[in-house]
């Protein structure tokens, strides 16, 4: 009977143990939970801040006229006389705070396209799975490598940082599908020219030791344009290599491109 009491007084350690354990497995499984809901929140806040953006660009662009007529992003700010968004922000357009993506903390780009005629105003960042956010992404990383007192660095060091923490796009189906090279699995690849300047090539073995055993590339997308390589194998059309490109500057790609045989694909 007063055994009886007694143990009914408080909690044995055993008790107290099952207890604790519940916590700590409620806790684990809760943590991770509550992390991926911050993040979706801020994927989704960001996804509402680019969609503001695009629609108060054309707002402005009842202002200033010149704006629709715009193919490229440089044609906007030769326009605007600095970058797009903090004119947006000096105007009262928009502000500040919504001009830098939640997750990534980064400033937004303007990308402009042109499909059927018709001017499509996008604002992009690492989120949004475009082009223009993964050329910005690599050059990020070549920055890292050169900052960390690497002033010759090789690009296989580039595409090893790309493959590690990103892993290579995919060359989209809408990419491919005006180029010759429709049905060939491609992934974008990260190519730093003379002067750092960034440029992909597409390319077909997507990782692996060998990722970068060659330089051989099917399209080349640099400076916001797509370009094919228009050599033959047989009647086949086929890769060109790249492998002297490291020593082109931006002002000499253009030629380049074209003595290598690769022409642009017409949007
Ligand atoms: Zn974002």
């Amino acid at each position: 009977m007063l055994q009886k009491k007694k143990k009914n007084q408080g909690f044995t350690l055993v008790e107290l143990i099952v207890v604790i354990v519940i916590i700590l497995i409620l806790a684990a499984v809760a943590v991770p939970s509550i992390t991926r809901y911050v993040q979706k929140s801020k994927i989704a806040k960001c996804a509402n801040q680019r969609h503001e953006l695009a629609t108060q660009f054309q707002i402005m662009g009842t202002d200033v006229p010149e704006l629709a007529l715009c193919t490229l992003e440089g044609e906007v700010e030769n326009i605007l006389k600095k970058d797009v968004l903090d004119y947006m922000i000096e105007n009262g357009y928009c502000s500040q705070d919504i001009t830098v993506c939640p997750v990534y903390n980064e400033k937004y780009e303007l990308e402009i396209s042109v499909e059927n005629g018709q001017q499509h105003v996008e604002f992009v960042c690492q989120c949004v799975d475009s082009v223009k956010g993964y050329v910005s992404t690599c050059s990020k990383y070549y920055n890292e490598i050169i900052k960390n007192g690497n002033k010759n660095p090789d690009r296989k060091d580039l595409l090893s940082k790309v493959a590690d923490e990103k892993g290579f796009m995919k060359v989209s189906d809408s990419i491919k599908s005006s180029t010759l090279f429709k049905d060939k699995p491609l992934y974008w690849k990260p190519y730093f020219l003379a002067d750092g300047t960034m440029a992909l090539y597409g390319t077909t073995n997507s990782e692996g030791e060998n990722a970068w055993s060659n330089w051989n590339a099917y399209l080349i997308y640099y400076n916001g344009q797509v370009y094919q390589s228009t050599k033959k194998n047989g009647t086949k059309p086929t890769n060109g290599n790249i492998a002297s490109m490291n020593g082109i500057k931006k002002e000499t790609m253009e030629e380049y491109l074209k003595n290598h045989d690769f022409e642009k694909v017409e949007k």
